[in-house]
């Protein structure tokens, strides 16, 4: 009886160590992103991956990926691609509805908070709910970036640009090939 009692002390204790070591590492790699970056502004970008934490993740293979999403699709958000300026589909969509990541159906951007950027990508201000996403540093081709990331099923999805108009003042530059647009039904 007081054995059992004794396990149940330690297994809480030990739980709760560890959930104490992941918040002041997250802090530090917070702090230390936050330190020169020009992103600075961008407040909660450290706060996506405790929230994810608590969800289920999609995890699949390549060839898995490869055979549910069009080489389009599959070069875009499994490979980090972009798709070409002004060829997306849902660029000038201006219908009321909810954008889902094409990969896992996780809604992402509502109709609501786009907006035309004339950068040759759909853009949003926010997204459906900052725990929908991921963000993370990108330093490919010589730039200082924020990849935008399904927080579901780590699809790539465009970047994070801090020239939006307000409130956020942010601009989720976003490929068509990486959502699914669900139109609402009135
Ligand atoms: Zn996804």
């Amino acid at each position: 009886m007081s054995k059992i009692g004794h396990n149940k002390v330690n297994n809480i204790s030990r739980r709760r160590f560890i959930a104490q070591t992941a918040t002041f590492g997250m802090g530090t790699a917070a702090a230390s992103l936050l330190a020169g970056f020009p992103f600075a502004n961008i407040t909660y970008a450290a706060k996506s991956p405790i929230k994810t934490g608590t969800r289920n993740k999609v995890i699949k293979s390549n060839d898995e990926w490869k055979r549910l999403l069009t080489p389009e699709q599959f070069y875009v958000t499994r490979r980090k691609g972009t798709e070409r300026p002004y060829s997306g589909e849902y660029l000038y969509n201006k219908e009321e509805g909810i954008y889902q990541c094409v990969c896992c159906n996780t809604e992402l951007f509502s109709s609501e908070t786009k907006y035309d950027s004339h950068t040759g990508w759909p853009s949003f201000w926010t997204p459906i709910a900052p725990e929908n996403i991921l963000k993370k540093d990108d330093y490919s081709f010589f730039m200082r970036r924020v990849e935008v990331l399904c927080s579901v099923c780590d699809a790539h999805l465009g970047h994070i640009f801090n020239d939006g108009p307000p409130p956020t003042q942010l601009r989720y530059c976003i490929n068509s090939v990486a959502l699914k647009f669900i139109k609402k039904v009135s």
